[in-house]
């Protein structure tokens, strides 16, 4: 056995991801969140369809850049995009290697 690295527990807000900067109000933010959610519990239903889903996820990422959501880890600073993986909503950047946090629904 390597050894791994320990996953970062998954964030249940964008206001909570430590290396995401976001110019816009809290309100959005919640909007955004709200979508995220909505896509977390629509994967984790049985027999979900993906045509449910992308549209609410795309809403998510349109929001998401308009509020210029960018990853700061690493400079100059990446966008920031949302993306399903499997039954999972991830955060992620440009930034090689890519900055990622797990997104959960509140
Ligand atoms: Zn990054």
């Amino acid at each position: 056995m390597g050894e791994t690295e320990a996953m970062p527990e998954p964030a249940s807000s964008l206001a909570d991801v430590p290396f995401l900067r976001l110019s816009t109000d809290r309100a959005t933010i919640n909007e955004i969140d709200a979508l995220i959610a909505f896509t977390v519990k629509q994967l984790g239903r049985a027999g979900f369809a993906d045509p449910e889903v992308e549209p609410i996820l795309a809403r998510a990422n349109a929001m998401l850049t308009a509020a210029a959501g960018r990853c700061d880890e690493d400079l100059p600073p990446s966008d920031a995009y949302l993306v399903r993986r499997g039954g999972q909503v991830i955060l992620r950047c440009y930034h090689n290697p890519a900055h990622e946090m797990v997104m959960q629904g509140r």
